[in-house]
């Protein structure tokens, strides 16, 4: 179905990304998954080509661009499967939190290092023993003059090698009722005494992204550096989600279309018996099958795009997108990998790395489970 979303404008912006993907992020993107993380430099020239947080202030060096910048950007890495690059992390999810909750003096200190690529932003909310139920985080802070001192363990932090600032998620409030308002974030500069990077975890796939243990030993901030009112971390959390799990679920269904557009080529390539792979009816079938979960997520991602920029409040709907989408992505490269035989599993095959990278969409940003549960909660089947 035609999309209906973007303009002229848009198309010119969307071919000037794909460029500098295809020139500054494809070629290396071999090199960054053995070496487990993107070029640091990479990071600086995405931001010197206007590609860090457009949305943000001109003011500040952004381009005050729309949220169908976002979108395109998050589609085009995706499209060329540089996922490894964290690109909607630093721009549509940890930018927005800095930029929307902190006071003017911090914007001036933090925003255009953000959007320049001086500062590669990362943001610490999971701990070993806390995933989804954020409320219970252990890592403390405790005002001592005028200086915060951090304590604590965070794991799966992506960026947590390369980032130069990290908000972090701790209890301000021990005694808290309920716990989640005792909850603070706070901007960490990669280099606060205190502060230590731990093992770049090994993973299934996503092996260009780094993915950290961060502890925080004594870890002494500024006092400036709270973002917000503290107790209100959690609140301030969640306001962001709608966009972040939106992006989520935008990238994952252009992967979806990417591996279908994959199958498609190899079916009528491949010979079977003599005939090509893509004149068996299973083949057929099969991808008749996700030809059409595709093109259902299609139509609804664009619409949620639509109204998320009208300004709608789409968490029902959002919580949907991203269980669905994240599922029928891995739906869909499960049951493609199967059409290309051995060949599939091989490493040579895009679709191989492709198996891997995409698994992870259904656990972070939220576990597709958890969605379910906003779901059935805004059903009124649970509190
Ligand atoms: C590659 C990668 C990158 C990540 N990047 C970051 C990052 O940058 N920053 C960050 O803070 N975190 C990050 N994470 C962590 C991620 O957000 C968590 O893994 C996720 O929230 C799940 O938490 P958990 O792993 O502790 O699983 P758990 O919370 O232990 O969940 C285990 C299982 O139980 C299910 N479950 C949990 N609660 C319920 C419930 N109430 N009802 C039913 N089922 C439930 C879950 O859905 C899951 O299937 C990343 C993780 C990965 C794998």
């Amino acid at each position: 179905m035609e999309r209906t979303l973007f303009g002229e404008e848009h198309r010119i912006f969307r071919d000037a990304f794909s460029k500098f993907l295809q020139t500054e992020a494809v070629p290396n993107y071999d090199r960054w998954e053995s070496q487990g993380k993107v070029d640091r430099e990479f990071w600086t020239l995405a931001g010197r080509n206007g590609f860090l947080c457009p949305w943000a202030s001109e003011k500040y060096g952004g381009s005050e661009a729309d949220f169908l910048y976002s979108v395109i950007m998050a589609e085009e890495v995706a499209r060329h499967r540089v996922i490894g690059f964290m690109l909607e992390l630093h721009n549509d999810i940890v930018g927005p939190y800095i930029d929307r909750i902190s006071n003017d003096e911090q914007k001036e200190r933090w925003m255009p290092r953000i959007i320049n690529g001086d500062a590669v932003l990362a943001i610490a909310m999971t701990e070993p023993g806390i995933g989804s139920n954020l409320a219970g985080v252990r890592t403390t802070a405790v005002l001592d003059g005028d200086e915060w001192v951090l304590n604590g363990q965070k794991t799966f932090i992506s960026n947590g090698q390369i980032c130069d600032l990290v908000v972090v998620v701790a209890r301000t409030d021990p005694n808290a009722e309920p716990a989640h308002r005792g909850l603070s974030l706070f901007v960490v500069e990669g280099d606060a005494p205190g502060f230590r990077r731990g093992l770049n975890l090994k993973k299934m796939g996503r092996k260009a992204s780094d993915t950290s243990e961060l502890f925080f030993e004594d870890c002494r901030i500024p006092a400036g550096n709270l973002l917000g009112e503290a107790g209100k971390g959690f609140y301030y959390l969640m306001d962001n989600l709608q966009q972040e799990r939106l992006v989520i679920a935008v990238a994952s269904q252009v992967e979806a279309e990417w591996t279908l557009g994959e199958t498609l080529a190899y079916v009528k390539e491949r010979e079977v018996f003599g005939k090509p792979l893509s004149t068996y009816q299973n083949t057929q079938f099969k991808l008749a099958e996700c030809a059409t979960q595709i093109e259902l997520g299609r139509v609804f991602i664009d619409r949620l795009i639509a109204d998320h920029m009208a300004g709608k409040n789409l968490s029902k709907e959002i919580s949907m997108a991203k269980w669905w989408i994240t599922d029928m992505n891995f739906r869909v490269v499960h049951e493609c990998l199967q059409l290309f035989g051995g060949y599939g599993y091989m490493e040579e095959y895009p679709i191989c790395r492709a198996f891997r990278d995409f698994r992870v969409e259904s656990i972070f940003a939220g576990s597709n489970e958890i969605m379910k549960h906003i779901i059935a909660k805004q059903m009124g089947l649970s509190s």
